[in-house]
């Protein structure tokens, strides 16, 4: 479900990657609207894991929902701001450094750690715009999402995406659909996009 320019340049990529000994592999590509309703509802009834800035658990019910909205929004897009509904968007591990019996979790400590060597890398390839088309968007510093490196943005087909982005087809979409939460996300829609969506964008 990835935009055929999208797989077109991981291919490249790719094959530059193994020359180094690299073996990048897709870990999440495309996700649907719904899947990513699914995920937002099941945490804000308490029924999936929510973390807090320091990935620590915290308990659905000792939190409010405009609390919840936010404490979610960490880890989690917005069903609709979700840049794996775009298909230029993938995470991306290196399966040539995975350990056997190992499964990924896509983690700063693995991006530090078992996939380091790939991420050092990666970072000279953006730096010179030998990324082919790629780049990483959740960094430090930027926003209020928590830094990514495995996610990296394809950015020609991308930016066609971010453009035509508004906020009120997503508020059509939304109010479409029974995600939990709505009454708090429509009230902070400004705040939310301006945090935690379009800072993102190039
Ligand atoms: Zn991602």
């Amino acid at each position: 479900m990835l935009k055929p320019e999208t797989l077109n340049a991981f291919e490249n990529f790719c094959e530059e990657a193994k020359k180094q000994g690299f073996e990048p592999k897709i870990e999440s590509g495309w996700r649907s609207f719904e899947r990513q309703l699914l995920i937002w509802n099941e945490k804000a009834l308490g029924k999936r894991k929510i973390l807090d800035e320091m990935g620590k658990l915290v308990n659905r019910d000792e939190l409010s929902d405009l609390e919840c909205m936010k404490a979610i929004l960490l880890w989690s897009a917005l069903p609709g701001t979700s840049r794996h509904e775009w298909g230029t968007d993938i995470d991306v591990i290196d399966a040539a450094a995975v350990p056997e019996g190992y499964e990924a979790e896509l983690s700063l400590e693995e991006s530090f750690g078992v996939f380091g060597k790939f991420h050092k890398w990666l970072d000279s390839q953006i730096e010179s715009g030998n990324s082919f088309g790629f780049r990483r968007v959740f960094l430090p510093g930027i926003g209020r999402v928590q830094q990514e490196p495995w996610h990296l943005s394809y950015t020609p087909e991308a930016k066609k995406i971010e453009e035509n982005f508004t906020p009120e087809h997503l508020t059509e979409r939304l109010e479409k659909s029974d995600i939990l939460l709505l009454p708090k996300i429509l009230e902070n829609l400004d705040w939310i996009l301006k945090e935690h969506v379009v800072c993102y964008f190039e």
